[in-house]
């Protein structure tokens, strides 16, 4: 499955610049993009990378954005950042 999802894109990417018909996945997490290059940067910086919620008052991280809010909500008394 991962294999034939990296070749696929491969196979998409050596067809041409066509652009827009262009899909190439994550082999990580299926995720899919139009350009290759969107892609590398999906792995190289996104993928399996550390959280991307960062609290605004302290070092705090997370991946995702629930705990983040109650992380505000019960450290810092809910700042308004989050709607
Ligand atoms: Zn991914
Ligand atoms: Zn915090």
């Amino acid at each position: 499955m991962l294999a034939d999802c990296v070749s696929q894109a491969m196979q998409a990417y050596s067809q041409g610049p066509e652009g827009d018909r262009l899909v190439f996945c994550c082999p990580r997490c299926f995720k899919s993009y139009k350009f290759k290059t969107s892609l590398y940067r999906h792995i190289k910086f996104e993928c399996g990378k550390d959280p991307r919620f960062q609290c605004p008052r302290c070092p705090y991280m997370t991946k995702q954005k629930a705990p983040m809010k109650r992380h505000i909500i019960t450290i810092h008394a809910g700042l308004t950042m989050f709607e």
